[in-house]
């Protein structure tokens, strides 16, 4: 049980996922302790066991306190001091740049850095080392959202709405998405729609513990939910419900989509998917009963090879039912990471700066090297994407700086990526412990976390947040932003690299404004107003600030703030009411067609995979698997298979089971249940060794996002011996 917090606790957030919990932390005689922060509206005090236990990796006895440095002597990594470490790295930076040239040098950043150190990071490659060569972990987590949303809206902000809309709203389709168990706090959103007399679908090929809570579970094949999205438009236009005057005044399109979808009968849906047409009859009915309806994805329908389009299908079907640009309905998607928003906005991305600019625009790229005080010219072009990035490590790209990320176990295709690292000439990677691609490197920078210093993130609903700092580093320890600023120092950068993130952030704010995503009217002492709720963004500096973004300030907000909003701008908690951001304020309807996944089931690997997380680890695990409760909760890796697959396959509960792709395999024991389709099974990908369930994995790229096919490839299974 948690106390409830006092005056003397400090108001932060949790450092893992998007929901970004507001929570308290006191200095107490075990330590650090987390008490509730009940006015925080995201989760109203709420936290899962990860948020809870997290001031347990802050003294974690296998905390890295001191930078490593691989001996040339051992091939051991050795203690070393700050000052011989960040010369080793600047030295292999720039040698490299020095042999190759700057693109040479690849730069790997992380959903879970906060905004000042993604916004310094992407500057740190641009300006500092000049290379292209850099893109994040976020590319694994929600991009073919990002991307199909940009497309459809003009924009892309994970939910264009808040939280609290969704218990409001008639009925929501949650795709590919088992918040029960990734982010607990927000299962309360479901609970009380359906308390209001809402409506919950499902779907996923798993009855999972979100899904138990559905009034219709509906469990395709993996890699189907194109298909079905497809299916139930092809049926909301059979039945006469698309919404004639919403598809009119507000969107563009329509014909082409609506004939594409047509070319998808129910029928030729339930074979590619497993669908009864029955239950893809009730799912289109119940949604559209409600006056008002959301759909909202995760990673199951985002990280397949089609995931732009798959995304898209299920915003054509809000836009046909007039879903979109209207209190209580839209389109929305769940993002990952805990800084997995604001991670994409700031310039860590391979193909984008600041403020949601791309990198191809001559006017971003002359208002930005404007801000960083260099010509635009010398700004580099877009770069690879993660899984390319990392596929060039080695050939390419000879040196590597990696911030935040594990990709030893979280990319696809994991023994392949390792080779790459092991193959690079040059590795530096800055993490609070020592992870599996940490192992790997030259260098080594321990580096503080979450409640050792201050940096705002922004949550999955687009609120800009502000984690305090609670407690001090551990000697021996030192921010992101050192690392970078001492970095830059020795490749010729005195300046422009500071230290202290609310000026980091103050530049940030300069370098977004008029920018998609606008922070310029944000500050931290706003942050730290009122009860640290924070601020929607887009939030311009004032009314004159130039705001390309085409979205409006919600109503309520308006009254909220006293009226017509003047110099202090009150945020956009809801986009798009008047007009989507595209250049003619309409929505676009993009015609998609159902394609098979990059690699179906046949004779030699009969059966399908897919992946996700457990409620007791949080990504790659690098923090939740060096905590003793987390462990004890979900020790390892499982292989969860439907009775009749394990009765063919002559295994047990908790007996061994090997799992082999065309890329790798995996022994894991069986954990069976007849809550997974029986041609299917699922591994959760936290764990390294052979249990790694990205030895699996397809990287197979969306052409349009780049986001790899974690969520379907095929496998053949084995008794392992
Ligand atoms: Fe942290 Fe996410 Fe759990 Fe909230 S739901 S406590 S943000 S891990």
């Amino acid at each position: 049980m948690l106390d409830r917090m006092h005056t003397k606790a400090t108001p932060t957030h949790c450092p893992y996922c998007a929901l970004q919990c507001g929570m308290g932390l006191t200095s107490g005689p075990g330590g650090v302790e987390v008490v509730e922060r009940p006015e925080f509206p995201v989760n109203g005090g709420a936290l899962c066991g990860k948020g809870r236990t997290a001031p347990a990796v802050l003294s974690s006895r296998v905390r890295l306190t001191e930078p490593l440095i691989r001996s040339h002597a051992t091939g051991r990594l050795e203690p070393a001091t700050w000052e011989e470490a960040v010369a080793r790295v600047a030295e292999g930076l720039s040698r490299t740049r020095g042999e190759h040239g700057a693109d040479a040098c690849g730069v790997f950043g992380g959903g879970g850095l906060t905004n000042e150190k993604a916004y310094a990071l992407g500057k740190f490659a641009r300006v500092a080392l000049g290379t292209s060569q850099i893109d994040y972990n976020g590319r694994f987590c929600m991009s073919s959202a990002a991307a199909a949303g940009q497309r459809a809206f003009g924009l892309d902000r994970g939910l264009p709405f808040p939280l609290e809309d969704i218990p409001r709203t008639g009925c929501v389709i949650l795709v590919g998405s088992n918040l029960a168990e990734t982010m607990p706090p927000a299962l309360r959103y479901l609970t009380e729609l359906k308390a209001n007399g809402g409506k919950l679908i499902v779907i996923d090929p798993r009855r999972t513990r979100t899904a138990e809570q559905a009034d219709l579970h509906l469990a395709p094949r993996p890699g189907t939910d194109l298909a079905l999205a497809l299916g139930l438009l092809h049926l909301v236009v059979a039945e006469g419900r698309t919404d004639e005057v919403f598809i009119e005044e507000r969107t563009t399109g329509w014909e082409e989509a609506r004939a594409a979808a047509m070319a998808h009968w129910p029928e030729y849906v339930e074979r590619i998917s497993g669908v009864p047409v029955p239950q893809l009859r009730d799912a289109m009915r119940m949604f559209c009963d409600a006056e008002a309806g959301m759909v909202l994805t995760a990673r199951g329908p985002e990280q397949q090879s089609k995931g732009t389009d798959t995304v898209g299908a299920w915003i054509n079907l809000c836009l046909a039912t007039g879903n979109a640009g209207r209190p209580l309905a839209g389109y929305g998607c769940l993002t990952g990471q805990g800084n997995g928003q604001g991670g994409r906005e700031h310039g860590q991305k391979a193909d984008q700066l600041p403020g949601y600019r791309k990198l191809t625009d001559p006017a971003a790229r002359a208002h930005v090297a404007g801000v960083w005080g260099v010509d635009p010219d010398s700004l580099p072009g877009p770069g690879r994407s993660a899984y390319e990035l990392l596929d060039a490590l080695g050939g390419d790209i000879k040196a590597l700086l990696l911030m935040g990320s594990n990709p030893v176990v979280s990319a696809p295709r994991a023994a392949h990526v390792e080779e790459r690292l092991r193959s690079l000439d040059f590795l530096a990677v800055a993490d609070v412990v020592l992870s599996e691609t940490a192992e790997l490197a030259d260098v080594v920078l321990p580096v503080t976390q979450w409640a050792e210093e201050t940096g705002t993130v922004t949550n999955l609903e687009g609120r800009v947040l502000l984690r305090r700092k609670a407690v001090s580093a551990p000697d021996g320890v030192r921010s992101d932003l050192d690392v970078l600023h001492g970095l830059a120092a020795i490749l010729g950068h005195e300046k422009g690299f500071p230290t202290d993130p609310e000026e980091v952030f103050e530049e940030l704010r300069r370098a977004s404004a008029g920018g998609a995503a606008d922070y310029s009217g944000i500050s931290y002492a706003r942050l730290k107003e009122g009860n640290g709720e924070g601020v929607f963004w887009p939030c311009p500096a004032n009314e004159d600030v130039n705001v390309n973004v085409n979205v409006n300030v919600n109503e309520d907000v308006k009254e909220n703030a006293g009226g017509e909003p003047d110099a202090v701008h009150p945020g956009t908690p809801r986009l798009f009411l008047d007009r989507f951001a595209t250049e003619d304020g309409r929505a676009r309807f993009v015609p998609v067609a159902h394609r098979a996944a990059a690699e179906e089931p046949d004779a030699e690997y009969p059966v399908l995979l897919t992946t996700g997380r457990v409620l007791a680890q949080y990504q790659s695990g690098a923090q939740t698997r060096r905590v003793d409760e987390l462990n004890s909760a979900a020790p390892g890796p499982f292989v969860e298979l439907h009775p009749r697959l394990a009765a063919r396959l002559d295994v047990g509960e908790g007996e061994p089971v090997t799992v082999v792709s065309r890329r790798g395999r995996a022994v894991a024991p069986a954990r069976i249940t007849s809550t997974i389709r029986s041609d299917t099974v699922f591994m959760p990908f936290h764990w390294p060794g052979e249990g790694r369930a990205n030895s699996l994995t397809n990287p197979a790229l969306d052409p349009v996002s780049r986001m790899p096919e974690f969520k379907v490839c095929a496998v053949r299974l084995e008794r392992a011996s």
